[in-house]
């Protein structure tokens, strides 16, 4: 297992869009690492592929307070959203900012979990407002792209700053 590099913006291959995994077996090691990667932040509560660089369609999340529930999501899609929520995002590839996003209150969201198993998980809780911003990673999106031109260039200000 190894920590990678997590990208901050402005790297372009933020912008890149994932690719479905044909075969989940193969990139076992690489979901250990996106693992690893994430419990070694301090507050790192999801991760995507893309955040390293990757561009398999896996995204990890656990919001567990002992951070020993992850949830592996590979190929995740969308199959329902519904009502609106309003809450305060972070992102680890834009350290030092948060700001208010508008999501889907209640997702449900489809995929393969770890083995090749097909899954789905629904939530109408902030889960549901974590796979929303990660598979945003996994199209290429960061979550300020949300917001006006003017609160981009402080997000990419502050992350300068912070570098
Ligand atoms: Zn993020």
């Amino acid at each position: 297992m190894a920590v990678l590099d997590i990208l901050t913006i402005p790297d372009e291959r933020l912008k890149r869009k994932a690719v479905a995994v044909s075969d989940v077996a193969a990139i076992g090691g690489f979901i250990d690492d996106l693992l690893e990667t994430m419990y070694h932040t301090d507050d790192g509560i999801g991760l995507a592929a893309t955040q390293v660089g990757s561009t398999d369609a896996v995204l990890v999340i656990d919001l567990s307070s002992e951070r020993n529930q992850p949830l592996v999501l590979v190929n995740p899609e969308l199959v329902e959203g519904r009502g609106e929520f309003v809450g305060e995002e972070g992102c680890l590839s834009i350290p030092g900012y948060r700001a208010k996003v508008s999501r889907f209150e209640y997702v449900k969201v489809k995929g393969l979990d770890r083995d090749g198993q097909p899954i789905e998980v629904e939530s109408d809780d902030f889960l549901a407002i974590v796979l929303q911003h990660e598979m945003d990673h996994l199209q290429g999106k960061v979550f300020i792209e949300h917001l006006s031109k003017m609160k981009q260039q402080i997000a990419l200000r502050k992350v300068k700053k912070f570098a």
